[in-house]
């Protein structure tokens, strides 16, 4: 049985897909390492998203042939890098035994045990031995399902879609995960009971596009979308507590939504909602599909609702053709909403999307300096958003030692902020409620009450 290093790169729906793996590969009998240098098999999961991303990944699985001096290793590229670059990726690293693509995960233990058969009876390094799996196929969507889960764990990712059809200009998503798919809701409202029955308390929902879930495969009924649906269904569940998702598209908040923050108890007070753009004319370059004007609406609709939701987003500037004129309208729209917190990308070319063919390119120093003066206005609107937990108690969902400092716990509250505090092990895994004594902006810190 051989020992396996997993590597992701990028999303949460990576993460999520590693996952399955790991547990497929478990299932067999092989063991997960964290440690590379004492790994038979390295599997890295790519991300395209950005040429860094894939550059990262590309660096990574050079530096690590030099494991396979002293033993037979087997190599694997998993996920988008891996179904964008398909076999090319076999001339520039030819120490590659897989490429497995966005639609075959399900299918990396086979091709894990038939690489390692293959190096360890016959020391078999060539490239006409390598398995390219890239190919679509039907109802992969249904095969993301299964869960290594840690002790105490009390959260989980739930992929219930795959794919897009949105077509962004900038984004190479459509091309790596291929046209949307939506598993059907008993399975997944099942795999949620299943996590609950092992201690999960809160579940993420995944897609790319995650609230048109279903809008291909299912009808509305009585005015509520499959994605309502789902998440009515959710609401059901014994012994759950919390749902969130990620990441929703602005066009695919109707009414049937926005109300569900009101009435469904179980769904925590936040959404991540791309905006990309202040700018008409630059959402349209973007095919993005709404206006300035329909977004800043949106969320006055989402807050008549639910008053306290936290709001974050994505933002890309220097996208081809944006002018200080356009950019300084993303900084109003970002300033009027004010945000919770945001992702703000610098805009990268990605081949083969329409974007990365535009003229009017922008300077990367053009692209730096909005980068810079968007991000103090985020971080001042994240202070304002923060300060007034101090002195308050608030719910948390505890899930475990800080990553800065692991003598402290760490938890978020329904709105998505993280808190640290200073708790005991059997913290780990519950709801709890902390007074908040200060905010750094981005993370609160208190004691629990009572203790
Ligand atoms: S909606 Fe999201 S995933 Fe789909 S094309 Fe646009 S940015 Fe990419």
């Amino acid at each position: 049985m051989a020992r396996i290093y997993i590597k992701t790169y990028g999303c949460q729906m990576n993460e999520r897909d590693s996952e399955q793996v790991a547990q497929m590969l478990m299932e067999r009998g092989h063991s997960i390492t964290v440690r590379e240098e004492e790994a038979d098999v390295v599997l890295l999961n790519t991300c395209s998203v950005r040429d860094l991303a894939e550059q990262k990944a590309l660096g990574k699985m050079g530096m690590l042939r030099a494991l396979s001096r002293d033993r037979p290793i087997v190599y694997g590229l998993l996920g988008c890098m891996a179904q964008n670059r398909g076999s090319a990726l076999l001339n520039e690293l030819p120490h590659l035994d897989l490429v497995v693509g966005t639609q075959k995960f399900h299918r990396v233990a086979d091709h894990v045990d038939q690489a390692i058969e293959r190096k360890w009876s016959t020391r078999l390094d060539d490239v006409r031995f390598s398995i390219v799996d890239v190919d679509e196929e039907a109802n992969s969507q249904r095969t993301i399902r299964d869960h290594v889960l840690g002790e105490r764990q009390a959260t989980a990712f739930v992929s219930i879609m795959q794919g897009c059809n949105m077509h962004c200009t900038f984004c190479i998503v459509p091309f790596t995960r291929g046209h949307e798919r939506s598993r059907p809701l008993q399975e997944i409202v099942d795999e949620v009971k299943s996590l609950v029955a092992k201690g999960v308390k809160e579940v993420t929902l995944l897609g790319q596009i995650v609230n048109l879930y279903g809008r291909h495969e299912f009808v509305s009924v009585d005015g509520k979308s499959p994605f309502v649906q789902l998440l009515e269904a959710l609401q059901e569940v014994s012994g759950l507590e919390r749902i969130r998702f990620t990441s929703p598209h602005p066009i695919g908040f109707r009414n049937d939504l926005i109300e569900s923050f009101g009435r469904l108890p179980k769904l925590v007070e936040h959404i991540h909602l791309p905006l990309q753009s202040g700018s008409n004319r630059i959402l349209k370059a973007m095919h993005r599909t709404y206006t300035a004007e329909k977004f800043a609406a949106l969320v006055d609709r989402i807050r008549s609702v639910t008053p306290t939701i936290a709001i974050t987003t994505d933002i890309i500037v220097g996208f081809p053709g944006e002018t200080d004129d356009d950019y300084a309208r993303t900084h109003e729209l970002a300033d009027r909403v004010g945000f919770d917190n945001a992702f703000i990308f610098k805009y990268s070319k990605r081949k083969g999307t329409p974007a990365a063919e535009m003229e009017q390119q922008v300077p990367d120093s053009v692209k730096e300096n909005r980068n810079q003066d968007l991000l103090e206005l985020i971080n001042s609107w994240a202070k304002r958003r923060s300060e007034p937990f101090v002195g308050r108690e608030v719910e948390i969902l505890c899930e475990g030692p800080s990553k800065t400092n692991p003598s402290r716990l760490t938890g978020r509250t329904r709105g998505n902020k993280i808190v640290v505090f200073e708790g005991a092990p059997q913290h780990i895994g519950t709801l709890l409620n902390i007074r908040i004594a200060r905010s750094t902006g981005y993370t609160l810190y208190g004691h629990p009450v009572g203790g």
